[in-house]
């Protein structure tokens, strides 16, 4: 990880899954961090080893509303909820939160000449008809399905980014973060390494969508903070959209079987009908962050799911 200066930094959505592990990191390179969270799909458990920190503060608020704070360096704009069953649970919400909430987050940076670095997704592609996606192009987007609100959502964030930076010169960062997984995932949010983790550690039936036979590229969580932190840190000329992900593409069939064989588990799967617009492959192309971050993801799927899987029997025992 590379050294950098002590900074004021804001990081919203930093109680849940990836934020936390962020303001972790942040803190630790002696940053003071400030993590704004409504605790909508976050957990103060995921931050409880931060709490006493003095160069740690928590504050619950909705990014939605006005945040107003002065001496602010850097902000990394990561409020949204994530897993298809969180953001299809109050959809116009999750609008609001990628444009009202974006607008007030880029007015802070804007006050602050602060630089702010989005967390897009690569949802942004939709369901891609070109493997592998890279970042020309255009995605193929469902404007009015149930995933809209998310997919269509980021889109504009990454529009409103775009124009802050052409309209104030804001300094901007846009990263597309591809699946990722680690230890601090909501063990109910329905996302698959969750739930076939969970499955198979109390010996329940795996739940396979579809056939099972479309992909995802998981990433795992420590090589995403060390792509954002490298994304926040680069030239301010380099403003993105990066994909961010690990190219290693695997279907949902094969991803339960090894996390089967990880776990010993006795479960059997179970084939459930594929959600709405669910797309059947999904898989970065990373050059450019080769290139541009010199950054490449470090640990591999059976090592991430391993740790995962140590998490989530600690998590399982307590309740
Ligand atoms: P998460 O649901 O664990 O974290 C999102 C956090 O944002 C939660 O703590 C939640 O309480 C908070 N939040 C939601 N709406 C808010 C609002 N209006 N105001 C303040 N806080 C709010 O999800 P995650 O996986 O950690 O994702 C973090 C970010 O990364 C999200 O923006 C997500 O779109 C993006 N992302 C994640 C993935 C992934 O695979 N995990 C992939 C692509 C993009
Ligand atoms: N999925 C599955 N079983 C589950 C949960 C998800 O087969 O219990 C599938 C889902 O249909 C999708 C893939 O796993 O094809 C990844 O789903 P997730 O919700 O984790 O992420 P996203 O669809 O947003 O990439």
């Amino acid at each position: 990880m590379e050294e950098i200066k002590k900074k004021n930094i804001l990081v919203t959505g930093g109680a849940g899954f990836i934020g936390s592990h962020l303001c972790k990191v942040l803190v630790n390179l002696g940053n003071y961090v400030i993590c704004l969270d409504n605790l909508f799909t976050g957990s103060i458990n995921n931050i409880s080893d931060l709490r006493d920190n003095v160069n740690f503060e928590f504050v619950n608020h909705d990014i939605t509303e006005p945040y107003f704070r002065d001496n602010i360096d850097e902000i990394y704009n990561l409020a949204c909820p994530a897993s298809p069953k969180h953001y299809q649970y109050n959809p116009i919400k999750t609008v609001k939160t990628c444009t009202i909430g974006v607008i007030n987050m880029l007015g802070l940076a804007k006050k602050n000449n602060a630089k702010i670095l989005q967390a897009s997704t690569s949802e942004v592609y939709g369901d891609p008809n070109v493997h592998p996606q890279d970042e020309r192009y255009n995605g193929n987007v469902n404007p009015v399905g149930l995933r809209s609100c998310y997919d269509e959502g980021k889109r504009c964030s990454e529009t409103l980014f775009m124009d802050y930076h052409r309209e104030h010169n804001l300094k901007i960062k846009i990263i597309r973060i591809f699946n990722t997984f680690g230890p601090n995932m909501a063990k109910n949010d329905g996302r698959v390494i969750s739930n076939f983790v969970m499955q198979a550690i109390r010996n329940e039936e795996i739940t396979i969508y579809g056939d099972g036979s479309q992909t995802r590229s998981f990433l795992y969580v420590d090589d995403l903070i060390d792509a954002m932190i490298k994304m926040m840190n680069a030239n301010n000329n380099f403003i993105g959209p990066i994909n961010i992900g690990n190219p290693h593409e695997i279907s949902m069939n094969k991803l339960a079987s090894t996390i089967l064989r990880l776990t010993n588990s006795k479960s059997q799967f179970i084939y459930r009908d594929l959600p709405e617009d669910d797309p059947k492959r999904r898989n970065p192309d990373i050059n450019l962050a080769k290139n541009k971050l010199n950054w490449t993801p470090f640990c591999s799927l059976e090592v991430g799911l391993s740790n995962t899987i140590n998490y989530f029997k600690k998590i399982n025992e307590i309740n």
